[in-house]
């Protein structure tokens, strides 16, 4: 059976119902049909105290699949099962992807969040709010420029671009402006993917309404013609782009398909932007549950680091432990399987292969909080190689636990949530990565040395100007967010396995003031996406009953 047939079988409880189990009443809510609502700002202000945070991550993404998303929802029905108050905080999927290369992100098999097709379609339109908003800014600046420009901008020096949450390849790089006097003063410019865009990692890292507007008045469009930095302030439409967000910052409420609370909120790709669902989202889960189970995009490298260095000091929270994902079929990829060849009992590649891991592990254990290895079970995987890479994880003094989530559900992440459980009562104390008075050049040093395990890093030009530029300005306090391929600890996506002695080549920074963090590009890392040659659009389907297929 596929994932949406699962999905679609499911008897989903009422919104309501699944509010209660958080202690929510329906006047806490804001209904959107019977199974969506989002929660009103504030309803979980009676509970002071936060419960325990579960941060799962994993190890390079390749094209075997991981299934990040499907452990979380597994292990957060696990605890449920153990009877634990627990909730899930997870990403919303962006329509980008959807639509091309992955299908849904709800989860898979009978781990899922329902109902899967709303979630990964416009769910309750905060990307549409979050587009909308990104393009009226973009409007409010090219209509500025046109109507005498008081502000000096300099329209080849506007950082604020048009965003499209389609991957659309074909609107990176654009001219506007074109037809006359009156249709603009022309102008390069180009579209990135919502996801990317400074709004939606302000929606994922404001605390309150107060805090939005803050960020949003203090976003960076672009530059005067003396170079001087121009803000939303003083454009002076900081509230009305605020205003246009107003139902977006409120975090949505869902279910798993065995009905445990799924509060998914915010989504940020983690390879060019910091990955995590909102703050606002987790602090409410937290604030509700004892236990959230909650995942950052990608590897650890990327959404794990932004986690630690970029969320958790906004959130006010560090993880109680971590979960890392991996996959005999993808540790074999890493150790240099082709991905025709999977289905293959392969010990010597998995051993190979499980350096990656083995990378993650450190990384995560060197901010001091403890880890946990959850193996994501497929069919194909044989009980030897199951069983070397738990004692492989043991060799390593790291605890491992085979999770088949996907065939079972909670049923099957029972032993990984008794773990789990164990970890989380440790005492821990969590050793941060960098400190924001070192200087953005050492913060990127200590991110390639210690998390990607690479030798150091090699600035172009322009951003060895910009380092300096950004001194000067103060700007150099905030952390940094590496926008990186997401296939290799290195900048380049064909060293997969565990590269080392590599050099990571920064191309250009680039201030997001309102997000509070300096995006760092490396590589060649595109923040519109193309389609690939078969996109998984291609096989959708939607029945005159209104019935959907193909969304996996
Ligand atoms: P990630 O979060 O790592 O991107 P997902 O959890 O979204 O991955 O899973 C991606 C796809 O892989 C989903 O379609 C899911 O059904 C499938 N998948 C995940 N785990 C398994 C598994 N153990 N066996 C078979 N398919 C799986």
């Amino acid at each position: 059976m596929t994932d949406i047939e699962i999905a679609q079988q499911t008897k989903m409880e009422k919104i309501t119902q699944v509010a209660a189990k958080l202690g929510l009443a329906a006047d806490q809510i804001e209904q959107y049909g019977d199974y969506k609502a989002k929660i009103k700002l504030n309803a979980d202000q009676a509970a002071k105290s936060f419960g325990k945070l579960v941060l799962v991550t994993s190890i390079n993404p390749t094209p075997a699949g991981e299934g990040k998303s499907t452990v979380t929802v597994g292990l957060g029905d696990a605890l449920a099962q153990l009877k634990q108050k627990t909730a899930i905080a997870l990403r919303e999927p962006s329509l980008g992807p959807v639509m091309g290369m992955k299908g849904g992100a709800t989860g898979g098999g009978y781990s899922q969040v329902v109902p899967m097709e709303d979630i990964n379609l416009h769910f309750t339109g905060d990307m549409h709010a979050l587009t909308t908003a990104n393009n009226t800014l973009a409007a409010l600046i090219d209509n500025h420029i046109y109507q005498g420009n008081h502000l000096n901008l300099d329209p080849r020096r506007i950082l604020w671009k048009r965003v499209l949450d389609i991957n659309d390849r074909a609107l990176r790089h654009i001219v506007i402006g074109l037809g006359s006097p009156t249709s603009g003063v022309p102008r390069e410019d180009g579209f990135d993917i919502t996801v990317a865009s400074e709004l939606m990692a302000i929606l994922c890292l404001a605390e309150n309404l107060a805090d939005l507007k803050r960020r949003i008045g203090r976003i960076v469009i672009g530059y005067t013609y003396d170079k001087q930095p121009v803000t939303v302030a003083q454009l002076k439409v900081t509230d009305a782009i605020s205003l246009l967000l107003k139902d977006a910052i409120k975090p949505n409420l869902v279910q798993t398909l065995a009905h445990t609370p799924a509060i998914i909120h915010g989504g940020p790709f983690a390879n060019i932007a910091h990955g995590c669902n909102s703050v606002l989202a987790t602090q409410t889960a937290l604030r509700l549950a004892d236990y959230t189970v909650t995942e950052s995009g990608f590897g650890a490298d990327l959404g794990a680091e932004k986690f630690m260095d970029i969320k958790a000091p906004v959130l006010g929270k560090t993880p109680d432990a971590v979960v890392i994902v991996a996959t005999v079929r993808a540790l074999k990829m890493h150790g240099g399987v082709a991905k025709d060849q999977l289905a293959t009992e392969n010990i010597p590649a998995l051993k190979t292969g499980f350096a990656n891991l083995k990378r993650h592990i450190a990384s995560m254990k060197r901010y001091g909080v403890p880890v946990v290895v959850a193996i994501n079970q497929f069919t194909a995987d044989t009980a030897a190689e199951l069983a070397e890479l738990k004692a492989l994880c043991q060799q390593n003094n790291t605890s491992a636990s085979v999770a088949n989530v996907w065939a079972k559900g909670g049923t099957g992440a029972l032993e990984l949530a008794e773990q789990v459980l164990k970890l989380t009562a440790q005492k821990t104390e969590f050793l941060p990565l960098y400190q924001p008075e070192m200087e953005l050049e050492e913060k990127i040093k200590q991110i390639i040395t210690q998390i990607y395990g690479g030798r150091g890093v090699e600035f172009s030009a322009k951003a060895k100007r910009q380092l300096r530029q950004f001194k000067q300005q103060g700007w150099d306090k905030l952390p940094v967010c590496m926008a990186k391929t997401q296939y290799s600890l290195s900048d380049n996506p064909k060293l997969i396995g565990e590269p080392t002695d590599f050099t990571i080549h920064v191309r250009e920074l680039v201030p997001k003031l309102g997000a509070g963090f300096i995006v760092v590009l490396t590589g060649n890392v595109l923040t519109m996406p193309g389609l690939p040659k078969v996109p998984a659009a291609a096989k959708m389907a939607l029945a005159d009953d209104g019935t959907i297929s193909g969304l996996y």
